[in-house]
Order: C-alpha cells, then structure tokens, then sequence
C-alpha cells in the first residue's frame, strides 16, 4: 500500500532503484529477495516510505502550519510503535512512516492534528476546536484511522 492505493508486487532482475512504483506495480529489484530475503524486503519498503515521508510530511507540515499557528521544529519519519505521530522538545515532530499507507486527507489529519498539539498537549474540548478550525471534516479522516489502523500493518 502506498497513499491509500494497493499495489501488486513484480520483482525484476534491473532495477535502477531497489523499489520504485512503477505503472501501478511496485517493482522490487530481485537481488534484495535473492541475497536479503523477506527482513530485506520489509526493510526496503521501509527506507521507502520513510523517504517519501521525508518529503511529503514535510511539504504538509510547512502548508498546515501557519493555518494552524505554529513554528514547528524539525521533522523525523520513523517507527514509532503504536503511535501514528508524537511532539518532542523544540516543537519536534515525529511520524510513523506508515502514515505514507494511509490516503493523503488522511495524512493531512495526522500533521493537523499534530501541530494543534502545539497549542494543546492534551485531546480537550479547546484541542479538538483547534483542529476543527483547520480541517471541519476532520471526523471522517480520524474515523478512517480507526477502521483502518489495524489492517496497515506491513
Ligand atoms: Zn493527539
């Protein structure tokens, strides 16, 4: 899965990337499944997302942010356990890298809902009104999260 779409997998003997999707198909290079097995793939897949996440995250975080009223500071995709996002100090903010499975308006939710934390380190009335302000729809997008979360487990 990547942004909300599914994909099948091809593998292919050159592949000028380790993974790349490519006419609808994610393409993993055959060497990765030959020499690395499937930690290999999974790792692949990982360093994937956390790259798109890199850019994307950071393209919205930098779009939400004055919408939201924040100087957020830096940016870091990662595993984060059961966690889809988390503030540290300095306004850091942290991201699964599997919120690069979810759709776009979804991921959208997760960096709004993040910087309103900014505001608010808590989920009060006064957080949740934050985050209306933003985004109005945002129930639909926290409720695909919810029926979703457990299936994007990679
Ligand atoms: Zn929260």
């Amino acid at each position: 899965m990547y942004l909300g779409g599914n994909y099948r997998l091809k593998y292919s003997p050159d592949t000028p990337k380790p993974l790349m999707l490519k006419n609808n198909r994610w393409v993993l290079s055959e060497v990765i499944m030959e020499t690395m097995g499937i930690p290999g793939i999974q790792k692949t897949f990982r360093d994937f997302y956390i790259q798109k996440g890199e850019s994307i995250l950071a393209e919205r975080v930098e779009y939400f942010a004055p919408k939201v009223g924040v100087k957020p500071g830096a940016i870091s995709i990662r595993e984060l356990g059961y966690h889809w996002a988390s503030c540290g100090k300095n306004a850091a903010l942290n991201f699964h890298w599997k919120t690069m499975l979810a759709p776009m308006t979804v991921i959208d939710y997760i960096v709004v809902h993040e910087l309103c934390h900014l505001h608010h380190r808590n989920h009060t009335d006064a957080f949740w009104n934050e985050v209306d302000k933003v985004l109005p729809n945002y129930r639909e997008r926290k409720e695909w999260l919810r029926s979703n979360g457990a299936a994007l487990d990679v």
